[in-house]
């Protein structure tokens, strides 16, 4: 469907309330039934009725018709968080006894959930560097279920290849879930690779400006029935009707915002690899980042997340720059209006705890809707000082 019908009509029944052009927001918790019979038939499928907003809310109904139709999906489920969409579309296609194959640097709390939390439970796992398949290929067993993928993964960008994965999943009955937060729906659509589903962190570009945390899940009309009817009700991962009516305001413009988030990386990108205070910038749309063919294949763009490399062997000129820097925020997350850094030194040298995985002169970006010039004359003072 085209984009436009579906950020600005799909699912608007706008006759139904008073023609208004902004939706309603159906703040309550329960429907009223005016027989027996209509209650027996609603409460029989309560994700598609009105029963209580636990499960379905007119208001959210309305951003998962969104949400799927962006991701070329059958259905979708609204949570109140992407790590709630991570663990229930997880939860939801494993048993004790189990096994879970996962990429070897996802999201912290995608991490925690497979290795801590479900490891509790009975269900095993294997993390793998997902950038060859073969790796993939020789940690499924015979009791794998899921196999799940971030693409690109958070930090570093690393990619899987979703066609093959989605393929070798097949063969051996393994549902594949992906974590899409990093190109939006914008950027990348894995159902058309063969991914089963698909969640978001929507708190980045599916919300976008910095003031709801929301997931989704994506998927077909059979698997997403499955999800609902097991953990997102048992669970209570719903959003407030509230916030949903926030996020389809956000959504409206994600078009325009993901597209300029791009095409501002890009230019910055250029101004950091010239830099002689820069060693390198991971950047999924370089020619020399090495998974570059396989980026042209599935992604349409990058959107605004890249890694700046500083050139130095001296920790305390990394923190130089971090404290010149004026124009970037300091902060988790990204996604919304105004630009983000988190500098990997943060995670070092703190007592007690392993050093992070990710060198200390490391630091990753997030180009927001500001003038790229703008965040270049910043970037520029704040190299000059190391
Ligand atoms: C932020 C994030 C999440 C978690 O989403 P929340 O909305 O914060 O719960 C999951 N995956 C990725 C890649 C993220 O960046």
């Amino acid at each position: 469907m085209d984009i436009n019908e579906i950020l600005i009509h799909l699912g608007e029944d706008r006759e139904n309330y008073f023609n208004a052009v902004a939706p309603p927001i159906i703040q309550t918790s329960n429907f009223v039934f005016k027989s027996v019979e209509e209650f027996r038939a609603k409460i029989s499928e309560e994700m598609d009725n009105h029963v209580y907003s636990r499960g379905n809310n007119p208001t959210v109904k309305i951003l998962r018709q969104k949400i799927a139709a962006l991701e070329h999906a059958e259905d979708a489920l609204v949570t109140s968080s992407g790590a709630a969409a991570i663990a229930i579309a997880t939860m939801a296609n494993v048993s004790a006894g189990d096994h879970i194959v996962c990429i070897d640097k996802p999201y912290s709390w995608t991490n925690k959930l497979i290795s801590k939390m479900l490891s509790r439970f009975g269900v095993a796992y294997t993390f793998v560097d997902g950038r060859d398949i073969n790796n993939i290929k020789a940690a499924i067993k015979d009791n794998t279920k899921v196999l799940f993928l971030e693409s690109p993964n958070s930090l570093t960008f690393e990619l899987q290849d979703l066609e093959a994965c989605a393929q070798l999943a097949k063969l051996h009955g393994i549902i594949t879930i992906i974590d899409n937060s990093h190109c939006s729906p914008i950027f990348q659509n894995p159902i058309d690779f063969g991914i089963d589903l698909i969640v978001h962190s929507g708190t980045k570009y599916l919300n976008g400006h910095s003031d709801v945390v929301v997931g989704v899940v994506c998927g077909s009309k059979e698997l997403i029935s499955k999800i609902f009817h097991s953990e997102f009700m048992t669970l209570g991962v719903n959003i407030s009707p509230n916030d949903a009516a926030m996020v389809i305001r956000g959504l409206r413009t994600i078009n325009l915002r993901v597209r300029r988030s791009d095409a501002s990386a890009l230019e910055i990108y250029n101004f950091l690899i010239a830099h002689e205070k820069v060693e390198n910038v991971i950047y999924t749309m370089s020619s020399d980042f090495p998974q570059a063919e396989l980026a042209k294949k599935q992604m349409r763009g990058n959107g605004g997340l890249l890694t700046l490399v500083l050139k130095t062997d001296n920790k305390e000129s990394v923190l130089r720059f971090t404290r010149a820097i004026k124009r970037f925020l300091m902060a988790v997350s990204w996604g919304g209006y105004e630009s983000l850094m988190i500098p990997s030194i943060t995670f070092h040298d703190i007592p007690g705890v392993e050093d992070s995985p990710i060198p200390w002169n490391y630091v990753r970006l997030y180009i927001g809707l500001e003038d790229p010039e703008y965040l270049i004359d910043d970037l520029d003072q704040a190299l000059s000082t190391m």
